[in-house]
């Protein structure tokens, strides 16, 4: 066996793995982070919310013990969330992407930890309406480390870069100030929103987690992420109250339409734009500069 194939199946193996056990985490913070009786350290071995059972730790394997239970807990019979499935997948699958677009680098890190927050804030918003605050400031604090570590020019905005640049500035404080400055903008513009709907219709549209939330999105995504991350997320948002409307899923339930939690939307978005947001620009760019024929 070749030595460097050898070693590449070894990174990619561990980077699955690494996204698996990481994900296995994410769960336990899904639930632990907004009930206020549990802290995500104690206790200390997971248990079936059903019944109290402590989950040993065959039955704790990601993917492998949901399956082999067919989703249900081994001493209640209770079901066990699709979700838990969802996120260690999730975890496994957004560790490799990323892996495969930035390699085993600081920049790996960086995002997937992003990633699986937005995962995190997808999961709490959909269940309880809230984006807790550990999961949005510890991560814009990262967010500006990052900046500051990984600096590179960003395809817009290259023309301010080599202007501050010629004017004495070293790449990580560029990078520094364009995080902040894409933090500020992206919290103001989601607020700006929020302000307006509400002065328009009386009450309010968004929840207090959505402009930070668009914020730290805006710190990794960079500044010109900001308006087709709104639109796209407004999009999916709308077709998505549209299905669910005409699907009668509020009337089954006994619940009137007045609130959706905007928090998935965004996050499902900044994933998008993660993944497609260079390719996505580039295109554009090139569109701009072709010649007039
Ligand atoms: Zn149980």
């Amino acid at each position: 066996m070749e030595p460097a194939w050898f070693c590449q199946t070894l990174i990619i193996v561990m980077v699955l793995c690494f996204g698996l056990s990481v994900g296995s985490f994410v769960n336990v913070v899904i639930y632990r982070l907004p009930r206020d009786d549990l802290a995500i350290s104690k206790p200390k071995r997971s248990f079936c919310p059903l019944c109290g059972y402590q989950i040993p730790w065959y039955d704790n394997l990601p993917l492998l013990s949901w399956v082999l239970l067919r989703g249900r807990c081994r001493s209640c019979r209770g079901p066990i969330p699709v979700r838990y499935v969802l996120v260690e997948l999730l975890g496994c699958l957004l560790s490799f992407f990323i892996y495969q677009t930035e390699g085993l680098t600081a920049r790996y890190f960086f995002y997937f930890y992003f990633s699986m927050c937005l995962t995190a804030i997808t999961f709490i918003d959909l269940e309880l309406m809230v984006i807790p605050d550990l999961l949005i400031w510890p991560t814009a604090v990262l967010g500006a480390v990052n900046a500051a570590l990984t600096p590179y020019p960003p395809l817009a905005g290259a023309t301010l870069w080599r202007f501050l640049r010629e004017g004495g500035w070293n790449d990580w404080a560029i990078s520094l100030f364009a995080s902040i400055a894409a933090f500020i903008l992206g919290y103001l513009s989601l607020k700006a929103l929020s302000v307006i709907y509400k002065l328009w219709r009386g009450h309010k549209g968004l929840g207090d987690g959505d402009p930070p939330l668009l914020a730290v999105i805006a710190m990794y995504l960079g500044l010109p992420a900001i308006a087709p991350i709104l639109l796209l997320s407004s999009m999916v948002a709308l077709i998505s109250v549209v299905a669910l409307l005409s699907a009668g899923r509020f009337q089954k339930q006994g619940l009137a339409l007045k609130a959706i939690p905007f928090g998935p939307f965004l996050s499902l978005a900044a994933l998008i734009w993660l993944f497609f947001g260079q390719k996505f620009l580039t295109w554009y760019f090139s569109l701009l500069s072709l010649p007039q024929s």
